[in-house]
């Protein structure tokens, strides 16, 4: 009788050496799948949007609420009235704010500094990272520790991943190449300071915060300055970078 093809690689030295790599494998992937795996109940998210110079409907609106809505990973909420932030500040996990339009009302201002002081987690993607408002210098300030007034021309540069053990930072690549705007984020030396997490160099001397999290006394806070538009959007690192982010505030 003709022996099991299987049982024969199998049972051989080189056979065996096989079979625990499988297992090893298998128990590798299993492992991943549980961290990977989506929170136990949906992190809830308000992601604000609207103003200038972007395309918030196809990127923040569109993209990024897929991304964060897959898996039953985030409820996310966009909204580009910040009028109707105040009223749901109070149901939420994490505030996303991607706008450079104003919050007119005082009262919408005040609620989402007393969120953060509440201890409730924000991240800020690209435009939000702007020294958008004269009239409301405590957001620069206390929640984005700094901004940005200028940023090089369109176009490719490298983004260095620095801190590598972060939990913002877990797959994503140590180095990658994107087209974007590379925002000249400075930290105001009056604000609570930030920790660096990834830079972005382009051919130019200097090296700017690219990805880092705001030291605020009571709560988390991501700055994401990358994602002026589809070339940042639909990059892999950038899904990652967004989805760990929510996940590391919402805790
Ligand atoms: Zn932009």
């Amino acid at each position: 009788m003709k022996k099991n093809k299987f049982a024969e690689t199998f049972l051989s030295t080189d056979g065996f050496f096989r079979l625990v790599v499988l297992i090893l494998l298998i128990c590798a992937g299993l492992i991943g799948h549980v961290y990977a795996d989506p929170p136990k109940n949906p992190i809830k998210v308000l992601m604000v949007g609207g103003g200038e110079s972007h395309d918030f409907d196809t990127w923040y609106k569109g993209r990024d609420v897929e991304i964060l809505r897959k898996k039953n990973f985030a409820d996310v909420t966009y909204t580009d009235d910040t009028d109707s932030v105040l009223d749901q500040l109070e149901d939420i996990d994490v505030l996303y704010l991607t706008n450079n339009q104003p919050f007119k009302d005082p009262k919408t201002r005040e609620a989402i500094m007393a969120f953060a002081d509440s201890g409730k987690g924000l991240v800020l993607g690209h435009a939000a990272l702007w020294y958008n408002w004269a009239d409301w210098p405590e957001y620069n300030l206390n929640i984005v520790s700094g901004g940005s007034r200028g940023h090089d021309r369109y176009g490719e540069f490298e983004v260095t991943v620095t801190d590598k053990k972060h939990p913002v930072m877990k797959g994503v690549p140590a180095k990658f190449t994107l087209k974007d705007e590379l925002y000249y984020y400075k930290v105001d030396p009056k604000g609570p300071g930030i920790q660096v997490l990834a830079t972005a160099k382009s051919d130019k001397p200097d090296t700017y915060p690219s990805v880092f999290v705001v030291n605020h006394p009571k709560t988390k806070i991501v700055g994401i300055a990358l994602g002026h538009d589809g070339e940042s959007h639909d990059l892999d690192a950038y899904h990652k970078l967004l989805t760990n982010a929510i996940r590391w505030v919402a805790k």
